[in-house]
């Protein structure tokens, strides 16, 4: 099937309420453009490199999402365009994105990421980090970032129930945040958890945006030696 068939069959099985967003590290522009020209705008890539040459290259209405590992010294490069930061994992990043929207004029979207997987190269910061984070005197102080929720990915395992637990816990911490420091902020809504392998399952648990690359996309050659 084409990219195209392939992004209407999705939204046509997750319905309304949940936002996909097409992850397209390693593949080439001509794919993101077939993407685009079946209507898609979210655009996820796990690295600074590939999203500012294909920001440079694709539709300037095109919203990005950085989906990997981000280090502090790298923001300034996609601090102009980028819409969401989705790999927030310290205090000190959010401190350089914060520093350099501010120079950009701009208040950056971002998520953080907790770290619910059972494997140790994985990214994140843990339930209680997230909470010292967000209790932080300095993180009262960032005027030009917008948490807008949190981001989880999954061990990499074919076991369901393993898989389930995970994501029910993110929701469940999710919720708790909300309800502690988001309470009457309508825009912390965004819980995005689900890939192509399980995005089932997160929806089932309250996930409302989804990253899928190869099922949209085709598998990947390159495998990228962090990050998936
Ligand atoms: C690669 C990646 C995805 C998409 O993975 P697929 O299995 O190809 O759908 C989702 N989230 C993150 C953080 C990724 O790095």
């Amino acid at each position: 099937m084409s990219i195209a068939d392939n992004i209407k069959n999705l939204k046509i099985e997750t319905g309304a309420g949940v936002t996909l967003l097409a992850v397209s590290k390693t593949k080439p522009a001509a794919d993101l453009q077939q993407a685009y020209d079946a209507g898609q705008r979210l655009f996820g890539e796990n690295t600074v490199q590939e999203m500012v040459e294909k920001y440079e290259q694709l539709p300037k209405d095109i919203q990005w999402h950085l989906i990997g590992h981000l280090q502090t010294n790298k923001v300034k490069y996609i601090a102009a365009f980028v819409t969401m930061i989705q790999s927030v994992d310290s205090l000190k990043l959010l401190h350089e994105i914060n520093k350099h929207a501010e120079k950009a004029g701009r208040v950056i979207d971002c998520l953080l990421q907790i770290y619910i997987a059972d494997e140790e190269t994985k990214f994140g910061l843990g339930f209680d980090e997230a909470i010292e984070l967000l209790r932080s005197e300095e993180f009262a102080m960032f005027k030009n970032i917008r948490i807008r929720g949190l981001m989880g990915i999954a061990t990499n395992t074919d076991n369901q129930k393993q898989i389930k637990e995970e994501y029910y816990e993110l929701k469940t911490f999710f919720d708790g945040v909300k309800q502690s420091y988001f309470r009457k902020v309508d825009s912390f809504d965004t819980l995005s958890m689900g890939m192509s392998a399980d995005y089932k399952l997160a929806i089932e648990q309250g996930s409302n945006m989804i990253r899928v690359g190869s099922t949209i996309f085709g598998n990947r050659i390159i495998k990228h030696w962090k990050n998936n």
